[in-house]
């Protein structure tokens, strides 16, 4: 029998409080340097260091063009707005609230549909159903979505498909092609929690060369440079800051990403005698595991997820439950039609993200992993 949880009484594992998630930041002497440039030239947005960002980006993603922008939500809105339709988006209701949001502001309708119980991303069985104007996949916690399939139902019904591909930077398809490569378009975030970041920033991958064009105007105003603005856009222009900061950051980010999944393979090792769901690699692909997430059901573990992630917290180990409130069930989307999700209500009743990090120690790992067999071990007594 393990030492009594925290909750219970006994002593917490941990002294010092674990976060959820740090951001990894290389100590490369060239990003200072490449800052004061900046700050001396005077030139503070959208100038040469974007651009050299966006080609060096578009080289390691293997697409024709990326356009960088100042977040992954602005890069959804405007790929969508540039789009130019109207009508329904069929996406996932399991995701970030970013994901609708950009669906809602251009008044187009979010058509929820139910994600597959194994890898919680977009079932394309699911996907098949109403008339959208496109589809929007998620690579859900950096689980690469099946694409392929997605493109066939989109296309079925003449719609595009766009991927959300917030937590995906790094990641492959079965194909061995990087994430970013499929679809009209996909959008990544450069936001702190994410395995590359530029303190805040986005970036749209397109292989459309024309969505790019206007998407470059679009992400300034909607002002092609003779203010007569073509469509209504947006200030959602990058730093040159920012685009420093992600260039010095993509040499040494797939070593960051290779830690990242042998963390993410600690935790399924130790976690592996439990009762507990982990989400399912599909076959060929590579996930970049931007969140670690397991499905606590009661009825297997003893105790649910609430009560898990309080004992969890009791020893000193932050969680949260992403995603809970799916977007079905919450307050900004009560006005959209009511659907059935099964699925998506029964995960997002049982999921809980534990502690990840690029720079996490792997005793940090095991320490989440005894915490958690702590808890099963006194489960009757914690229920
Ligand atoms: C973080 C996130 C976004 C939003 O990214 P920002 O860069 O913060 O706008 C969108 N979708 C998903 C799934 C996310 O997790």
């Amino acid at each position: 029998m393990t030492g009594k949880p925290a909750v219970l009484g006994g002593t917490p594992l941990l002294s010092t409080p674990l976060p959820m998630t740090r951001p990894t930041l290389v100590d490369q002497p060239g990003t200072m340097e490449r800052i004061r440039a900046i700050l001396a030239s005077g030139m503070l947005t959208d100038g040469p260091t974007v651009a050299e960002f966006e080609h060096q980006a578009a080289r390691y993603l293997g697409v024709e063009d990326v356009v960088a922008v100042n977040s992954c939500t602005s890069g959804l809105m405007l790929v969508l707005r540039c789009l130019g339709r109207t009508g329904d988006v069929l996406l996932p209701s399991f995701t970030f609230m970013a994901s609708g949001h950009a669906v809602m502001w251009n008044g187009l309708r979010p058509r929820f549909a139910d994600v597959a119980p194994d890898t919680f991303t977009l079932d394309p069985r699911a996907a098949r159903a109403g008339d959208p104007v496109a589809i929007l996949g998620v690579h859900t916690f950096g689980m690469p979505a099946d694409a392929d399939e997605l493109a066939k139902v989109a296309a079925a019904r003449g719609a595009e498909l766009i991927l959300d591909a917030a937590h995906g930077f790094g990641g492959r398809y079965p194909d061995g092609t990087r994430v970013g490569s499929k679809g009209l378009a996909e959008v990544f975030s450069l936001s702190p929690t994410k395995p590359l970041t530029t303190a805040e920033g986005g970036l749209v991958a397109t292989d459309d060369r024309s969505l790019a064009a206007e998407l470059r105007h679009a992400r300034n105003y909607g002002n092609p440079g003779d203010y007569d603005s073509r469509l209504v856009g947006l200030n959602a222009r990058m730093t040159e800051i920012s685009a420093a900061m992600g260039l010095c950051a993509l040499p040494a980010l797939d070593a960051t990403l290779d830690r990242r999944r042998a963390l993410a393979g600690r935790y399924v090792d130790g976690l592996a005698g439990l009762p507990l769901g982990v989400q399912r690699v599909p076959d060929g692909c590579t996930p970049v595991y931007k969140d670690f997430t397991i499905l606590v059901d009661p009825r297997r573990f003893g105790i649910d997820r609430d009560r898990l992630a309080q004992t969890l917290a009791a020893e000193g180990i932050s969680t949260r439950s992403y995603f809970d409130p799916p977007l079905h069930r919450q307050t900004a989307y009560a006005s959209c039609e009511p659907v059935d999700l099964p699925v998506t209500d029964a995960i997002a009743g049982q999921c809980l993200t534990l502690p990840l990090y690029s720079h996490m120690p792997e005793s940090a790992v095991d320490m989440v992993i005894e915490a958690i067999i702590r808890a099963y071990d006194h489960r009757e007594e914690l229920a």
